[in-house]
């Protein structure tokens, strides 16, 4: 038996139960939240470390269907939040920490504060996966360590460049910076790329990309000078040492999603995305709870995609609640 303390017990007697907690603001959020609150559920958004999500990284999305001209990714995430608010939506900047979905109405915990919801959306998005090397967290975020070659890579002009990753996304990010950079390399801990055969192809053909098969960055140097000046690999089969003489480092080694304090509650799968209810995108295994957009999807992962998802959690989330008495 749970028994809640006299404290915790009036503090969520005294909580409003919301009809619909959001928890994200990327691009499965926030459709989520014009949806419901288009349907009058008067949404309550989270938002997190970064409102927005991933898109706001990004220059120009050239394939969110609407904008034969592209949009910068920014404006496109305020334009759906201007949207959403329109109808309704409110946003509150927290962190959700823990939640018990076990309790009706459910429950998500945010530092000190518990808020209660009878239907929750979690669209919490993914992150870029670091590779975890000593200098790389230092020289993060404008000291030459990027995951973003949209954004940054026109800071590398003239200067030689290197990528780390084989998958699509690393693939992607050369053949991107090879527009700015006199020189790209691509680490790879393999032999062979990960990525789809034709970006493989175009990748491994470009005339200013290098290679560098079968390696591993070691450590990230520049620390000392507060700039990144090289990149220490070392070769997985004969144990070499070598630095690339980079200014740049573009991480691209995948994603890890922001599932952590839903992992208890919800099913995931072996590389922590959630795992939908079977025959469904959006439904889990509690009624009334729903997952949309990257924190769900290890397989599209578009912007575009992310919206669809968060439009059909909110219209299954309005029908949950229409069935029980929201
Ligand atoms: P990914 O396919 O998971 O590739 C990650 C790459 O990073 C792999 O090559 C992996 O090596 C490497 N890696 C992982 N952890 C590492 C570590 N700790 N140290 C060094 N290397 C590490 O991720 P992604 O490229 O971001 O793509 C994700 C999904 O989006 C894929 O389905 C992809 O097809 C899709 N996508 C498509 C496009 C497109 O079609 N234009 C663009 C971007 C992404 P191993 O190969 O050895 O595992």
């Amino acid at each position: 038996m749970c028994y809640l303390s006299a404290e915790l017990s009036h503090s969520l007697m005294s909580s409003p139960v919301e009809n619909v907690v959001i928890v994200g603001t990327g691009c499965a959020g926030l459709t989520a939240a014009i949806y419901t609150a288009r349907a009058n559920l008067n949404p309550l958004v989270i938002e997190g470390t970064l409102p927005g999500g991933q898109l706001t990284t990004t220059s120009e999305v050239e394939n969110f269907p609407g904008f034969p001209e592209g949009v910068d990714g920014f404006q496109l995430m305020s334009n759906l939040r201007t949207q959403a608010t329109k109808f309704g939506a409110r946003f509150e900047s927290a962190q959700v920490t823990a939640v018990d979905f076990a309790a009706m109405p459910r429950r998500l915990m945010c530092g000190d504060r518990t808020i209660l919801a009878r239907a929750v959306i979690v669209a919490t998005g993914a992150s870029p996966r670091m590779a975890g090397v000593p200098g790389e967290k230092e020289l993060y975020g404008g000291k030459g360590v990027t995951t973003c070659a949209t954004c940054d890579g026109a800071f590398y002009r003239k200067m030689d460049v290197a990528v780390i990753g084989g998958g699509d996304s690393a693939c992607e990010e050369a053949i991107f910076l090879t527009r700015f950079a006199s020189k790209v390399y691509l680490v790879h801990r393999r032999d062979t790329l990960r990525a789809s055969k034709i970006m493989a192809d175009r990748t491994t053909s470009h005339p200013k990309i290098q290679m560098v098969w079968d390696s591993v960055p070691v450590e990230v140097q520049g620390v000392a000078e507060g700039a990144v000046s090289g990149l220490k690999v070392r070769h997985v089969k004969t144990g070499v040492e070598s630095v690339l003489a980079v200014k740049g480092i573009f991480v691209a080694i995948g994603h890890v999603p922001n599932t952590g304090p839903f992992a208890a509650a919800l099913d995931i799968d072996e590389g922590g995305y959630f795992k939908p209810a079977a025959g469904s995108q959006v439904k889990t295994r509690v009624p009334g709870v729903y997952v949309a957009g990257d924190c769900a999807d290890h397989v599209y992962r578009q912007a575009v995609t992310a919206a669809g998802m968060g439009c059909a959690a909110a219209i299954e989330a309005e029908r949950w609640l229409a069935e029980h008495g929201g």
